[in-house]
């Protein structure tokens, strides 16, 4: 078996990017800390020409094993991040079994398939996934890094965020930024900055995190081995890898389960530990804590530095994403003048229940894993395997029933549930449509990055009283219709995509219906379609839009054909 320390992995797999680097004067939003979340929030805030600077303490990226489960919701971010499907590399799973010794398998999720054009669940690769994110990044001639830069203190005033940089160098630069993001991990320095503490458990419970190559019996899935005496998740990863998660017992250091021998003996019920190349070995302590607001004033906080959480539903990264998501453009738009910022308000009132909702969701997976003793885990093994003998419990657990959804109970969308299927202040699903030039296509890719008004089977921009169609243009506003398959319609063909999969219609909304959907794919107002005028206009209002409808429509009268 070969054993390898942190510093001497793949680099090879890692893509050259050569940054943009430099220390601006002024920009319109300092990232602080450049991980995938900070990464990820550049890709967005680019792509709404936003003046982004991203600085990271660290020059290189973080190497040791992290993340290595997303689900489809996180890959539909990466691709409204910019990122294209062979962008970084993934492993569909199957399904994640739950197995006890005593019991054989008392639980299974079905993660076979796909959510919103993307698989339920994949392994992947961070380190390769950040790369892609950097790379994608440089595309945004608006987005600048400084690696090897810290943050050191800021100090808030009413129009900007003044912040010290320490170079590196010794030196330090000063930076004025209309907005902060506190994207620097679970140590924030941002976070001790706005005076936000972690709340919440710490789990005492350490863990040895093992990422190998060429085991003799790969597995295909996820598994648990709930084990009392030592849990062990174990599931497959891209290139080969695999992933073993073993549980320290009392009296067990981190430097002897990180030894070699430690490992050989551990991975030797796996076979072939001769065969084996360890990769990545580290011993980490979990956390379940939530910051008590995700922001202060023009300061915000995203990612590990908002909320932190045991791994055992493969969430924090994603949740990290949902942050970004859920933030960028809501930024992009106030500083385009699109928006009042009292939508910012929105983001801690969104994010913070939901993020709370999947460490809970995290902690009771835990204590699934981890039963504090034989006659624990047969009872709580047991009653979920006899809960399963009920097909309503089995179709709970197996589709994920269990999953908190993203569906937000307050925040910017109009009150109130329509009739439709269509949730306000939950998502537009994706499918697959096929766009005006023949090109078969996700349909986010349809809408774009914009506030979209989307007609079901019908041109929604036709009761659309010109004004108002021209401030909603101006309001970063596009228009799209969904048809059936074969049914587009030639007079606005250019914004007509064919629902291929029945997505839309019936599956999201009845004929003849519209909704204007926020940048992030989250409905913000929804009704029958020849209500349309009304629904952009209390969409604008919703957005505290100072664009006039009027004033939109004298300046820009070419849009309204747009
Ligand atoms: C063992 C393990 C398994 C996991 N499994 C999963 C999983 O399967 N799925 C999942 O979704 N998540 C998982 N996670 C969680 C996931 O790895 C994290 O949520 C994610 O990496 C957080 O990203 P981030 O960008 O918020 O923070 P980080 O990746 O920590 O990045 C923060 C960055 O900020 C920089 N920084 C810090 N302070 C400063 C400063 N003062 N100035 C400048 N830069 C600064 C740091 O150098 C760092 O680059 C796992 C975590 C662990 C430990």
């Amino acid at each position: 078996m070969e054993i390898q320390g942190h510093s001497t992995l793949r680099r090879a797999e890692i893509p050259d990017t050569e940054p943009r680097e430099g220390i601006p004067p002024e920009i319109d939003v300092l990232i602080v800390g450049y991980g995938p979340v900070g990464a990820a929030i550049a890709n967005l805030l680019g792509r709404f020409g936003v003046r982004v600077l991203a600085v990271d303490k660290d020059k290189e990226i973080f190497m040791a094993p992290r993340a290595i489960a997303l689900d489809n919701e996180a890959l539909r971010i990466l691709q409204m991040a910019g990122l294209e499907d062979g962008d970084f590399d993934k492993v569909a799973i199957p399904y994640v079994r739950m197995v006890s010794p005593q019991l054989g398998e008392f639980g299974r999720i079905n993660s076979l398939g796909q959510i919103d054009g993307h698989p339920k669940l994949v392994t992947f690769y961070q380190p390769q996934l950040e790369a892609a994110l950097r790379r994608r990044a440089l595309e945004h001639g608006s987005v600048q890094t400084a690696l090897g830069v810290s943050l050191a203190s800021f100090v808030e005033r009413d129009d900007a965020v003044i912040a010290t940089l320490d170079t590196g160098d010794g030196r330090t630069a000063s930076v004025r930024a209309r907005y902060l993001i506190g994207a620097d991990g679970a140590s924030s320095l941002v976070r001790q900055l706005i005076g936000q503490a972690f709340t919440g458990q710490t789990y005492a419970e350490d863990w040895l995190v093992v990422d190998a190559r060429g085991a003799e019996r790969p597995i295909d899935h996820i598994e648990f081995i709930c084990d009392y005496r030592r849990p062990v998740p174990h599931m497959t990863a891209p290139g080969g890898r695999e992933r073993w998660e073993f549980m320290l017992r009392p009296g067990e250091t981190r430097a002897e389960m990180e030894g070699d021998a430690k490992i050989r003996e551990l991975l030797a019920p796996w076979g072939g530990p001769a065969a084996m190349t360890i990769e990545r070995k580290a011993v980490y302590r979990f956390h379940a804590r939530t910051a008590k607001a995700f922001s202060k004033g023009r300061v915000f906080l995203a990612g590990d530095a908002a909320h932190i959480t045991p791994p055992f539903v493969g969430q924090g990264l994603v949740a990290g994403l949902r942050d970004a998501a859920n933030l960028s453009w809501k930024i992009a738009w106030v500083l385009h003048g699109r928006a009042a910022t009292a939508i910012l308000d929105s983001y801690d009132v969104e994010r913070r229940p939901h993020a709370k909702a999947m460490i809970d969701l995290a902690k009771f997976m835990g204590r699934l894993i981890m039963p504090r003793s034989a006659t624990v885990a047969l009872l709580v093994h047991g009653t979920l395997r006899l809960t399963r003998l009920t097909a309503a419990m089995r179709r709970y657990f197996d589709e994920l029933g269990i999953k908190p959804k993203n569906v937000f109970a307050r925040g910017l969308f109009a009150p109130k549930r329509s009739g439709a299927k269509l949730v306000r202040g939950g998502p537009l699903p994706q499918g697959w449509v096929r766009g005006p030039d023949g090109a078969v296509r996700r349909s986010d890719e349809a809408l774009g990055p914009a506030l979209t008004l989307v007609g079901f089977g019908c041109d929604p921009a036709e009761p659309v009283d010109a004004a108002s169609l021209a401030a909603f243009q101006a309001c970063g506003g596009r228009v799209v219709q969904f048809s059936h398959r074969g049914q587009t319609r030639p007079l606005h063909r250019e914004r007509c995509w064919e629902d291929l999969d029945g997505t839309f219609l019936p599956g999201a909304a009845p004929l003849g219906w519209a909704a204007v959907v926020r940048p992030d794919r989250t409905v913000l107002h929804d009704g029958p379609a020849r209500e349309a005028d009304r629904l952009v206009r209390e969409s604008l209002a919703l957005l505290g839009s100072p664009i006039r409808a009027e004033a939109a429509y004298a300046a820009a009268p070419a849009a309204m054909t747009a």
